[in-house]
């Protein structure tokens, strides 16, 4: 453990009294750009301190005792705080902050220039590195949405710099929610970096902006289930407000954010609501349902793959690309591998007449005939086609689950939709949609159609799903979403970096469950946003046949380790 070291003794013998100070210690108008104070070095000379705004603490280095400055010594007239010994730090916070007090346990930081400093500072000063302010806020549990003279913080030992005779590095090693692949921990991460407050406008989640974090990516996409370019801005547009932000690309790291809580998704609601109570019961329930296992070749499992769009509906389109042909490949070259180097049965809901069931090195223009494999096929070339094809693509793979069912095990169903996203710019990589076990019904039926007669259309145009049916339904998907995204991650494929798995999709003010999922009756079922169109390195992606063959072959490997023993 690292204890407290000779430094200590050493900062009880320096005074720290100030024989000047050409600085305010109350707030001044206008904003100081520096302040600057007088220390007494240990032989009682008088030595300059400057605290400037955002360029940290510098030391006048001529007059330093050769104990302060680093090995090799300074070249400026003036040493940057971080170049400092161990000593030299020391002294300098002690000259600087002479009302903190340094205990065993603790330092108790007040705040002296509230408008030079800031929690970003304060944890690059005291911890060693600025993006440790997040532990520093954690420590202060009341934090204060505006640092003000006089405010006391405290920082224990521990978290104190090594220099400072505590653990924290320099560079920032610890894991960032980003990084872990499990998705319940990394939402867990997310959601302790929140803190809920009220003020004159109600109750509001704060989150203090981390290094490089914008408002839309870090904050909207992450924190609320908003993804389309113009839900995202407004709801960008209506936190800055909130948060008494003017300029949005001049936002500083620290910066607290004001999340309304009617905006948070359900990971990030409040303890005790029934959001986060409806939440916490699928986690549970993704930890204790038992893995349906097979063999490597997938001997006994029944999938049915699903290309988004077609025909006269050619889905998103941005950077030249369009939904429709793109995942209708990808589907393919999933199904062909498949069928290469697995044992199970696999069917498509739809196939496209002029390439039929082949992979294609170039896609030129947009086909316009595509066909959903029903009996007899319903072309969809109709005026309103999305209404019907959607849901004769569940209807169809739930008849072909439902003659699999009469002898196969029904929990080795699995339905998988292709589509491509059209979000905010920023956004990028694979997002994976489960069916939220609170948006799907109990039962729901089809209204009969007078235009289209399929035979699935009788029996299969109900379908009825328990509690627990649901539940686990959610359960499974999010499972198998996680082998996706992880073999994605592992064959270098971008994923999308804030909560890639959702289980509700929220579009023009109203969220729901895409159809697909919604009704089907596959024990495991995702609807995957292979990209986002209007992000110009996926949209590249799109039309590489190398990309797409690539994508095709890790998702084979996640569906083959979801069912692996
Ligand atoms: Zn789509």
């Amino acid at each position: 453990m690292a204890g407290l070291n000779p430094v200590w003794a050493f900062a009880l013998a320096a005074p720290a009294a100030l024989v000047g100070c050409n600085a305010p210690v109350a707030p001044a108008a206008p904003l100081p750009a520096k302040a600057e104070v007088v220390g007494v070095l240990p032989g009682g000379r008088p030595e300059k301190v400057r605290l400037v705004f955002k360029q940290g603490v510098l030391v006048e280095a001529g007059g330093l005792p050769r104990a302060f400055l680093p090995k090799g010594g300074t070249d400026g007239a003036w040493a940057a705080f971080k170049e400092l010994s161990p000593e030299g730090k020391r002294w300098t916070l002690q000259s600087l902050f002479p009302g903190d007090t340094w205990s065993r346990d603790k330092v108790l930081h007040r705040v002296r220039w509230p408008e030079l400093e800031s929690v970003w500072l304060m944890a690059s000063l005291f911890m060693g590195h600025g993006q440790h302010y997040d532990q520093l806020q954690s420590a202060n549990p009341a934090r204060p949405e505006k640092l003000k003279a006089g405010d006391r913080w405290v920082i224990p030992t521990e978290l104190l710099s090594e220099d400072l005779g505590g653990k924290n590095g320099e560079q920032v090693v610890r894991t960032q929610p980003e990084d872990v692949l499990d998705d319940e921990a990394r939402v867990a991460a997310f959601r302790s970096l929140l803190a809920f407050e009220e003020d004159a406008q109600g109750k509001y989640a704060g989150y203090h902006l981390r290094k490089g974090e914008a408002l839309y990516s870090s904050v909207v996409m992450r924190y609320t289930d908003q993804v389309d370019p113009q839900g995202v801005n407004d709801l960008a547009k209506e936190i800055a407000l909130r948060s008494g932000i003017s300029d949005v690309r001049g936002i500083q790291p620290g910066q607290l954010v004001k999340i309304p809580l009617e905006a948070l998704a359900s990971p990030f609601q409040p303890e005790g609501t029934v959001a986060l109570a409806e939440e916490r019961e699928v986690r549970a329930e993704v930890r204790r349902i038992p893995r349906v296992t097979v063999g490597a070749r997938l001997k006994g499992v029944r999938i049915v793959l699903d290309a988004g769009h077609g025909g006269i509906d050619k889905g998103a389109m941005a950077n030249g690309v369009w939904e429709s042909d793109y995942v209708y490949d990808i589907t393919m070259r999933v199904q062909r591998l498949l069928e290469q180097e697995t044992d199970a049965v696999v069917s498509c809901t739809i196939r496209y007449p002029a390439v039929g069931f082949n992979p294609r090195s170039r896609i030129q223009v947009p086909s316009d005939q595509a066909e959903i494999l029903t009996t007899p096929p319903f072309s969809n070339d109709g005026e309103n086609p999305n209404a019907v094809s959607v849901h004769l693509r569940w209807v169809l793979a739930n008849q072909l689950f439902s003659v699999f069912e009469r002898s196969g095990d029904a929990k080795k169903t699995l339905f998988i939709s292709f589509h491509a996203d059209s979000l905010h710019p920023s956004a990028r990589g694979t997002m994976v949609y489960v069916p939220g076990a609170v948006g799907v019904p109990a039962s729901f039926t089809l209204p009969a159609s007078r235009t289209v007669q399929v035979k699935e259309l009788g029996a299969g145009s109900r379908v009825t799903f328990s509690p627990r049916e649901r539940l686990q339904g959610e359960a499974r998907s999010r499972l198998f979403a996680e082998s996706l995204l992880t073999a994605l991650q592992e064959d270098g494929i971008p994923t999308h970096e804030n909560r890639p798995i959702r289980n509700v999709v929220l579009r023009a003010g109203k969220s729901f469950i895409p159809a697909v999922i919604r009704y089907s009756a596959a024990a495991t079922k995702v609807l995957l946003e292979v990209l986002n169109l209007t992000n110009p390195d996926d949209a590249a992606n799109f039309q590489d046949p190398a990309f797409r063959e690539h994508y095709a072959q890790a998702v084979v490997k996640g569906i083959q380790s979801y069912y692996r023993k």
